[in-house]
């Protein structure tokens, strides 16, 4: 384990084991309708999305988004768009997959800018869901693992752009949050 951490959360195997039943889930979800468009928000998403779409068994296609409303442990103000899509989304299926769903303001701001562009349908899938922190009524539709309100990082979630690499959820020790 990192030294920097305090407690591990949600270890690697865990993560493996849940995005292939997640990936199933939604393979089966879409049996009947066109393959989705799998939206990434970067960069905390990318180890989850690596993780987990190769165990979806259709033809889906992928683009990326960065929004940015975050800064430090705290939200701030209003979702940015920092990296736009590279194709257009109308009359797509669109599964957006996230690292974290924590105030749900940044997934309802990207959810409604989809639709706004065309989007046939939005789903959201997330590794993360800390439902205790939420602000605006957003439920993500596949949830990898609820977990309590606490600051973590890992698996692609940063603190100020580090600890991306780690291959577990954990959160750190007091001392390091400035
Ligand atoms: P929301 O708009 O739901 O409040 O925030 C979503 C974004 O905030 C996530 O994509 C993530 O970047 C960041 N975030 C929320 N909670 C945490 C956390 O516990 N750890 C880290 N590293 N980032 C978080």
């Amino acid at each position: 384990m990192h030294t920097d951490i305090n407690k591990i959360l949600v270890t690697h195997d865990q993560i493996v084991e849940r995005s292939k039943e997640l990936a199933k889930e939604i393979t089966l979800a879409y049996k009947d309708r066109k393959a989705p468009l799998l939206v990434a928000l970067l960069k905390g998403s990318i180890p989850f999305l690596a993780e987990f779409m190769k165990h979806l068994n259709m033809d889906i296609e992928v683009d990326f988004m960065d929004v940015s409303s975050y800064e430090g442990t705290e939200s701030i103000g209003d979702v940015r768009i920092l990296k736009d899509l590279d194709q257009s989304v109308k009359g797509d299926n669109i599964l957006l997959v996230e690292d974290i769903v924590d105030t749900g303001k940044t997934l309802k701001q990207v959810s409604k800018m989809l639709y706004n562009k065309g989007a046939n349908s939005v789903e959201i899938v997330t590794l993360l869901d800390k439902p205790e922190r939420r602000l605006v009524d957003v439920k993500a539709d596949y949830i990898g693992f609820v977990i309590p309100n606490e600051f973590v990082v890992g698996f692609g979630l940063d603190y100020n752009e580090k600890y991306r690499n780690l291959p577990y959820v954990g959160v750190l020790k007091d001392e390091l949050y400035l």
